[in-house]
């Protein structure tokens, strides 16, 4: 595997070879990062994967500066699990006029619910970034966790309102043993909060026991918020949402319906989505 850091080396890196297929990451790779290289292998034969904390997505008062960063242990896990080529630039690599000022995009509509009511300029950040990491590896195919649901529909969005012409693949939710989704800011809880942290899944799995039993979903919805307050969450939302434009589903809605969470542990920030089509819970 190679590692390039400037734009000059990635372009020369990227020569002559077939479009890639890419796959973006902030770093801090756990086995869901993995599982998307493997994903990526199977469509294209040169995978590329980013490494980058984008400041513009985080707010203010967000982890920015305390995010995980481990490039040693990163880069032997990306070549162990096949990656061709790692871009790793620096800040001002990607903004060279600086994050203040930089050109950004906004994808609207989506954006302004869910995740980006409660972390407000976190997605025009994350299309952004994006955006400029497409334009410079110029990929065939990116794979996105569906772990980070609205993210993966936003860039959606972003690659068909711009014709971008690049094919945006879903991968599943890698979890832990007790149901937690893989996640860099797992490493937040503590012990305690650890013990605590499935209960947003199992509340999920709880929201879709009831649609599959054909129940109320606002009540199922206010029950899982209610349980997740008192095993020590501070909720920012459990909804059912639309998979496909994360609208509200109408009344009797029952296909393609997705139940998204997001809540504080501590700390910690946790999100978490189950579709309520799937048998298995990806
Ligand atoms: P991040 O480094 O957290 O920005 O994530 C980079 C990519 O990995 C995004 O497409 C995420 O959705 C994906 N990802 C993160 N955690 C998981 C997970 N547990 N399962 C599947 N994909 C994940």
């Amino acid at each position: 595997m190679q590692v390039v850091h400037t734009i000059a080396a990635l372009r020369q890196a990227l020569q002559a070879a077939d479009k890639p297929a890419f796959v973006p990451t902030m770093g801090n790779l756990h086995a869901g990062h993995y599982g998307l290289v493997a994903l990526a292998r199977r469509h294209a034969t040169r995978v590329v994967a980013s490494i980058f904390v984008n400041p513009t997505q985080f707010g203010p008062n967000e982890d920015f500066a305390r995010y995980p960063r481990t490039p040693e242990a990163d880069e032997a896990g990306l070549r162990e699990a096949g990656c061709d080529l790692l871009f790793q630039p620096a800040v001002e690599t990607l903004y060279p006029f600086g994050p203040e000022h930089c050109v950004r995009v906004r994808v609207p509509g989506l954006t302004d619910e869910l995740d980006g009511a409660a972390r407000p300029g976190h997605f025009d950040g994350v299309a952004t970034v994006v955006l400029r990491l497409f334009n410079l590896v110029r990929p065939d195919c990116a794979v996105f966790g569906r772990k980070d649901y609205q993210q993966w529909r936003v860039i959606e969005y972003l690659v068909r309102d711009l014709s971008l012409g690049i094919a945006i693949i879903p991968a599943p939710i890698a979890r832990d043993d007790d149901g937690l989704a893989l996640s860099s800011r797992n490493r937040y809880l503590s012990a305690g909060e650890r013990a605590v942290a499935p209960q947003l899944h199992r509340q999920l799995e709880t929201v879709r026991a009831s649609w599959r039993a054909g129940g109320d979903l606002a009540r199922a919805e206010a029950g899982a918020l209610d349980a997740l307050q008192r095993a020590g969450f501070v909720p920012d939302y459990v909804q059912v949402r639309r998979g496909r434009d994360l609208r509200r589903p109408e009344p009797g809605e029952r296909d393609g319906l997705v139940v998204l969470a997001a809540a504080r542990l501590g700390t910690t920030r946790l999100i978490d989505n189950l579709e309520l089509c799937a048998d298995q819970g990806v």
